[in-house]
């Protein structure tokens, strides 16, 4: 069902007056980490004014260390949807379990699968049942085939609104936090009608290097990306390192404009 020999026409997803998979770039941009209110604040007027109209930012959080921070939990859902609905903004945020499909719905309007997840079978079935879009990451070590069969299970289960998101694979690399397959971009876009994403800011894991493969991925044919974005970025819960600043944003706003419309 992900394959374009099944459905011709790209897949365009509309939630509100944005369409995703349609002929206008979309950018998705907020904090890795729902941290406290006045940073989620904070950066989604700085994102709202930049243009974005999805804002993301997590509250269940997949971290290596089970001391690192774990996330606000439904407290960091809250002050994210505030943030989003001050600002006119929709809302991602990752669900980790299925147990948390059903709550987050009700504060998310797309549903985010990290990497870790993408194989959790007994998970993304159930993303089959539910009411929202998702976006669902490719593994850290998965080939594009067990990617488009993880989002096989989510469609043949009933949701047919998914969006690929390439974020980077594992390589040998070790300048780079992991390598983003950007061929993979037109390879995904070949084979599925789905809407295809990229990640920059997992695909690289260094700020000075988002930009010019934000710029790489949208001339490779990407859909939109996906961008982590905050105002200090030195005291950051999690992945500060390879956060933009809100200036370095907006620049990269304009520079994306040069290569695409952009909603
Ligand atoms: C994230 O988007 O913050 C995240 C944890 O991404 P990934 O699952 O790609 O590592
Ligand atoms: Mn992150």
């Amino acid at each position: 069902m992900t394959s374009r020999q099944f459905q011709h026409e790209n897949t365009v997803i509309k939630i509100g007056e944005v369409e995703i998979g349609g002929d206008e770039v979309v950018v998705i941009a907020g904090p890795c980490s729902v941290e406290y209110k006045e940073q989620t604040m904070i950066i989604a007027e700085h994102v709202a004014r930049a243009g974005v109209k999805i804002l993301r930012g997590g509250a269940f959080k997949p971290r290596t260390s089970p001391y690192s921070f774990q996330g606000l939990g439904e407290e960091g859902l809250k002050i994210l949807r505030e943030a989003a609905d001050k600002y006119g903004l929709l809302v991602i945020t990752e669900v980790m379990d299925k147990d948390q499909i059903g709550m987050v719905s009700e504060y998310a309007d797309i549903i985010q699968v990290g990497a870790r997840n993408m194989q959790n079978f007994s998970f993304i079935r159930a993303l089959g049942k539910a009411k929202k879009p998702v976006f669902l990451k490719r593994g850290i070590a998965a080939t594009i085939e067990e990617w488009l069969m993880s989002a096989e299970y989510i469609l043949s289960g009933g949701n047919k609104n998914v969006i690929l998101c390439e974020r980077g694979i594992r390589t040998f690399e070790t300048y780079t936090r992991n390598t983003l397959d950007l061929s993979a971009i037109p390879v995904v876009k070949k084979l599925s009608h789905l809407p295809v994403f990229a990640d920059p800011s997992h695909g690289t894991g260094i700020r000075n290097k988002v930009i010019p493969m934000a710029r790489a991925a949208i001339a490779a044919g990407a859909d939109g990306i996906m961008v982590e974005v905050h105002h200090d970025p030195e005291h950051a819960l999690s992945d500060g390192a390879q956060s933009l600043y809100p200036q370095q944003f907006a620049e990269l706003m304009d520079q994306i404009r040069v290569i695409a419309e952009v909603i």
